[in-house]
């Protein structure tokens, strides 16, 4: 049971993706929680609302993005993680 915690936050996956790849994802979601870019008045000032909600606190300006990053760039790795895990089973 205890064998997913090294996993971090991404420990939801369960068994899923390996271990790896499932720490690269708690790194992201590490990053979701940090400020970001605002694409309206480019501060690093967007935060996360909700999931895929991002609104920035200097200009106000809200919008929707990534559920995990304002941009999809988490959306086109946890893409790859799938196409690599499928190829790459270690256990
Ligand atoms: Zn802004």
């Amino acid at each position: 049971m205890g064998r997913t915690k090294k996993a971090g936050t991404a420990g939801r996956f369960g068994a899923r993706y390996g271990v790896t790849l499932r720490q690269r994802v708690a790194k992201i979601e590490q990053n979701m929680k940090a400020k970001h870019k605002c694409p309206s008045c480019q501060t690093k000032a967007v935060r996360r609302i909700s999931t895929g909600i991002w609104s920035c606190r200097k200009c106000g300006h809200t919008f929707t993005g990534g559920a995990y990053i304002p941009a999809t760039d988490a959306q086109k790795i946890l893409r790859s993680f799938r196409e690599r895990s499928v190829s790459r089973r270690t256990t």
